[in-house]
């Protein structure tokens, strides 16, 4: 039952429910996702301050001498009101002082023996930030749905919170299978490889905010596959798990998982590369399982787990799916959506191009460097021809 790319995404997201929220300190919250819309609590700025160093004044003209009464720095305020014959000394971000409307900047004054000869203009407002001028108090701010970046961290703070409602991030456990796969830089020997897929997975998984709470590794046989699937599904709400799911001898993935009530929503998706690619559920678990080839592993990641792991982070879906114009003619492949790479040059007239760079070999990741995209070549048997807009997905999102 291999099924459609469009298919397969729409099963990921249907299984994908967001996740429950929890209230997060805002230390913590990078990369978290509201669960509720978010209102300013306060204004910002928070009160009127200064935009420079220098005296806080009653609005009026240059010219006049002012006697210097104290000083409002940033945490310590003066509470002395200033009149038309004195000044307060005043650092950036310090509240004006009482009564005070404008601030004349240290360059525009001179001060000797305690009085300050102001040299320019001071209309209302000179160097003053209004408070609530920026963001004012009850505004909403975020959408449910949203990431949090640090310029949404910063405004949360500025804004008076301190906590933030969230859905948990999601767990995810990963698994790679193979009895040629070794350590990361540890001696090889014959036919053996180095263990690329659980950290590139892992990473991908980190990216999209997942949470990666388990990383093994298999050998190619029934009995430990079926145990090491089973402490995966434990305690995850997505797992991911490469190599070993095609049906040859060696590959014992769609076997585990069926014996461990894996319900299959998909056994094969009509894409290239990534064909053997497998998705199910279990109580609230997702699992997917990607081919062991690194390039499928990390195409199928992008198309599939991303996805699925914002679904369960609790993000609103994209209003609409990103697309670029060809710059050159593409071949698709027949009955299949081809998965070639994309550089994205400048846009010309507001529109994002997308320069194809060949198709993608399942095993060359050497060929994934540097690319910007994936792009996306439905189905079919006429080329695509230059300026055909096709959806792209970004490698690095
Ligand atoms: P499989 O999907 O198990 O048939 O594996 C397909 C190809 O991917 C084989 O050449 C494997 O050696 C390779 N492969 C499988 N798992 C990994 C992994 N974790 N890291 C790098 N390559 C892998
Ligand atoms: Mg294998």
């Amino acid at each position: 039952m291999a099924v459609s790319l469009q298919a397969a995404r729409d099963r990921v997201h249907a299984a994908c429910r967001p996740l429950p929220t929890e209230v997060v300190p805002v230390a913590d919250a990078l990369g978290r996702v509201l669960a509720a819309p978010l209102r300013a609590r306060t204004g910002l700025p928070r009160f009127a301050n200064s935009a420079m160093d220098g005296y806080a004044v009653i609005a009026g003209p240059a010219g006049r001498t002012l006697r210097v009464i104290g000083h409002s720095l940033a945490g310590t305020p003066s509470v002395t009101p200033v009149d038309e014959t004195t000044a307060i000394r005043i650092a950036t971000g310090a509240a004006l002082p009482p009564g005070a409307d404008a601030v004349v900047a240290d360059e525009r004054a001179a001060v000797t023996d305690g009085r300050v000869e102001l040299h320019a203009d001071a209309p209302p407002g000179l160097n003053v930030r209004v408070a609530g001028e920026d963001i004012p108090a009850g505004r909403p701010l975020l959408d449910a749905g949203t990431r949090l970046g640090p310029v949404e961290l910063a405004v949360a703070i500025g804004t008076g919170h301190g906590e933030l409602v969230c859905h948990r991030r999601p767990r995810v456990a990963i698994l790679g299978t193979g009895d040629e796969l070794r350590t990361p830089g540890s001696r090889l020997g014959p036919g053996q490889i180095h263990d690329s897929n659980t950290t590139t997975l892992a990473a991908l998984a980190t990216l999209a905010g997942g949470r990666v709470v388990a990383r093994d590794r298999v050998a190619d046989d029934p009995a430990a596959t079926l145990k090491a699937v089973a402490a995966a599904i434990d305690g995850a709400d997505l797992v991911v798990l490469s190599g070993g799911v095609s049906v040859g001898p060696e590959d014992h993935v769609r076997d585990a998982l069926l014996e461990l009530g894996v319900r299959p929503e998909f056994s094969g998706v009509e894409v290239r590369p990534g064909r053997p690619a497998w998705f199910g559920t279990r109580a609230g678990v997702s699992v997917l399982a990607v081919p062991g080839n690194p390039v499928a592993a990390i195409v199928i990641f992008i198309l599939l787990g991303r996805p699925g792991l914002a679904a369960l982070a609790g993000r609103r879906p994209p209003a609409a799916a990103e697309h670029a114009r060809l710059t050159e003619r593409v071949r698709p492949a027949p009955g299949r959506t081809n998965i070639v790479g994309a550089n994205l040059p400048a846009q010309v007239d507001g529109r994002l191009l997308a320069a194809p760079t060949g198709p993608l070999s399942p095993h060359a990741t050497g060929r994934l460097l540097g690319l910007d995209a994936l792009a996306l070549i439905p189905a079919g048997a006429a080329w695509l021809e230059a300026g055909t807009p096709v959806e792209i997905l970004r490698i690095s999102d």
